[in-house]
């Protein structure tokens, strides 16, 4: 079978503090805490026609508390959990890196690592985005200022129910259209 990547919007969520509670360094399954209603969240976007990405500061790598190879588990782990309820990740970027990190490898100042725009970029070089109507979900300053430095709108999410938050941005963005 050929699968034919569709042109879409994306939606592009941050995951600590957004699909799951930023309980800091979170490098294991059993450290997560989803978000109320992550998974439907998710899955109305999908069935909305967007793409969705998770795009990820992880400088708990560069700090020693957790590898590459357990942050790689971790969050395929988080796929396939949401994956039970139906809600599709269709791309993650991660940035490992941190320049105050300890960790050899890991501590250059990378422009993946938000603010910087680097993997929101990288994301829609490798999927066929639509810009219209493409967005971002973020918790932090940081993130709102990489998806302005990728020129997509970007929404900041103070926690609660993830579902109801996306509902609304999905009645804007048609009210917009
Ligand atoms: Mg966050």
């Amino acid at each position: 079978m050929t699968s034919i990547k569709q042109p879409k919007p994306a939606a592009i969520l941050d995951r600590d503090g957004v699909l799951n509670y930023d309980d800091n360094y979170v490098g294991h399954p059993e450290k997560i805490r989803w978000m109320p209603n992550a998974a439907k969240a998710v899955k109305r976007l999908n069935d909305a026609g967007y793409h969705v990405f998770v795009f990820t500061n992880q400088s708990g790598v560069a700090r020693g508390y957790f590898t590459e190879a357990e942050l790689n588990t971790l969050l395929d782990w988080m796929r396939s959990e949401l994956a039970k309820d139906g809600a599709r990740i269709d791309d993650v970027r991660y940035c490992p890196h941190h320049p105050s990190g300890t960790v050899e490898g890991y501590l250059e100042d990378h422009p993946w690592r938000k603010p910087k725009p680097g993997m929101i970029l990288d994301l829609m070089q490798h999927w066929p985005v639509i810009t219209k109507g493409s967005f971002v979900i973020g918790d932090r300053d940081s993130d709102i200022e990489a998806a302005t430095a990728a020129h997509l709108p970007g929404f900041l999410f103070a926690g609660g129910d993830l579902d109801a938050f996306v509902a609304d941005i999905l009645k804007g963005q048609i009210s917009l259209r």
